[in-house]
C-alpha cells in the first residue's frame, strides 16, 4: 500500500514554486502578491487562512490580509473585492468561505474579476475548466490531480467514484476526472446523499475520491480490493491526549480501508496541504498570464 503524502508533495510543489520566483525576481520582476479576505472569527477559516499566509511566505510571495468583522455588509465586502480587482499590486486573491449568512456567495463570487481568482470559484474559470481551457482550477481538485499524476497513479480508462457534488470539490472533481486529458480520462460516477446502491457503486471504483463532510463514513466493504482511495474530509474532533485538545479525521476509516487501498491519502498530511499548493501554483500563474 502506498501512502500518497500530500505533505512531502506540497513541499516540492512549494520548491519548485519559489525557484520560479527567484528567477521572476533576478530578472528584475515584482514579487507575485495574495491576498486573502477573511470574514469573522470562524477558528477553521482563521487557520486556514493563516497557513495560505504562510505558504506565501515559504515561496517568496508578498500576501495581503484583509480581516473583517463578522457584520461586514454585503456591499462592504463588494467594494473591498473591487478595490483587489483594481489593484495593479494584486496578482490574486481569495475570499475565504463560508461567509456570515447574511452575505450572498454567489454574488461575491461573481464579483471577483476570472484574471485574479485563484480559487477558481468563477463561473468563467469553471466554465473554461469544462471547455478544457487554460484556467484557473479549484484548488482541492486541482491538488488531487496534481498528487495522481506524481504518484503515477494510472487513470486512463479507469472508472473514477467521486462522492459528493458539491460546487468546490465534488463537482469540479467529476469534470476534471472525466476530461480527455493526462491525470484524467476515467468513466465517472458522482455520487450524492440521495444514491442508491451506495456500497455497490463505491466498490466498483478503480479509484475513490470521498468528499461528503461525514466522519469515518467509508468503511472498507465499501471499497474494493486495490483501489486508490482519496480522501477530501477534514473533521476535527476531540482528543484530550493531544496538546490541541482535538485530532483531525477525514471521510474514510483509514487503518482499515488502507488495508485493502493499493494508495491512499491520510488525513492530516493528504488533500489539505495540496488545497495551499494549488493555490499557490494558479497565483504564480496569474502573474505569467499579466505578460
Ligand atoms: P458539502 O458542500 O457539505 O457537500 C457534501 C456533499 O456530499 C453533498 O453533495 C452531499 O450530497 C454529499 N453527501 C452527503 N452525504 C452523502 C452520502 N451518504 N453519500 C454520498 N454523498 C453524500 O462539502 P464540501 O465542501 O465538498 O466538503 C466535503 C468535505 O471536504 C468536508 O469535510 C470539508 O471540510 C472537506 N474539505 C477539505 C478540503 C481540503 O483542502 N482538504 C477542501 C474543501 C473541503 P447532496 O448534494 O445531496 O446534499
Amino acid at each position: 500500500m502506498i501512502k500518497i503524502d500530500g505533505k512531502a508533495t506540497s513541499s516540492k510543489i512549494k520548491e519548485e514554486i519559489a525557484d520560479e520566483v527567484k528567477q521572476l525576481l533576478s530578472k528584475g520582476k515584482k514579487q507575485p502578491h495574495l491576498a486573502a479576505v477573511l470574514i469573522g472569527e470562524d477558528g477553521a477559516s482563521k487557520t486556514y487562512v493563516n497557513a495560505k499566509v504562510k505558504a506565501c511566505e515559504q515561496v517568496g510571495f508578498q500576501s495581503t490580509l484583509i480581516k473583517k468583522d463578522d457584520d461586514i455588509s454585503e456591499q462592504a465586502l463588494l467594494d473591498i473585492i473591487d478595490t483587489l480587482n483594481n489593484d495593479e499590486e494584486i496578482d490574486g486573491f481569495i475570499v475565504q468561505l463560508p461567509l456570515p449568512k447574511h452575505i450572498d456567495e454567489h454574488k461575491v463570487t461573481m464579483a471577483i474579476a476570472p484574471e485574479k481568482d485563484v480559487d477558481g470559484f468563477h463561473p468563467t474559470n469553471l466554465g473554461k475548466m469544462l471547455l478544457n481551457l487554460p484556467s484557473f482550477l479549484p484548488a482541492t481538485p486541482y491538488g488531487i490531480v496534481q498528487l495522481l499524476d506524481r504518484y503515477n497513479i494510472e487513470t486512463a480508462g479507469k472508472h473514477c467514484v467521486v462522492m459528493g457534488r458539491s460546487h468546490i470539490v465534488g463537482s469540479p472533481m467529476s469534470v476534471l476526472m472525466a476530461r480527455n486529458a493526462t491525470s484524467a480520462n476515467c468513466t465517472v460516477t458522482i455520487t450524492h446523499s440521495r444514491t442508491q446502491n451506495l456500497k455497490e457503486i463505491t466498490k466498483s471504483a478503480d479509484i475513490l475520491i470521498v468528499a461528503i463532510g461525514k466522519p469515518e463514513f467509508v468503511s472498507a466493504d465499501m471499497v474494493k480490493e486495490g483501489a486508490t482511495v482519496i480522501d477530501v474530509g477534514i473533521h476535527r474532533i476531540e482528543d484530550n491526549s493531544k496538546k490541541k485538545g482535538f485530532r483531525l479525521i477525514g471521510d474514510v476509516k483509514y487503518n482499515e480501508v488502507a488495508e485493502k487501498a493499493s494508495a491512499i491519502t491520510p488525513v492530516p498530511g493528504g488533500v489539505g496541504p495540496m488545497t495551499i499548493a494549488s493555490l499557490l501554483m494558479n497565483t504564480l500563474q496569474a502573474v505569467k498570464n499579466k505578460k
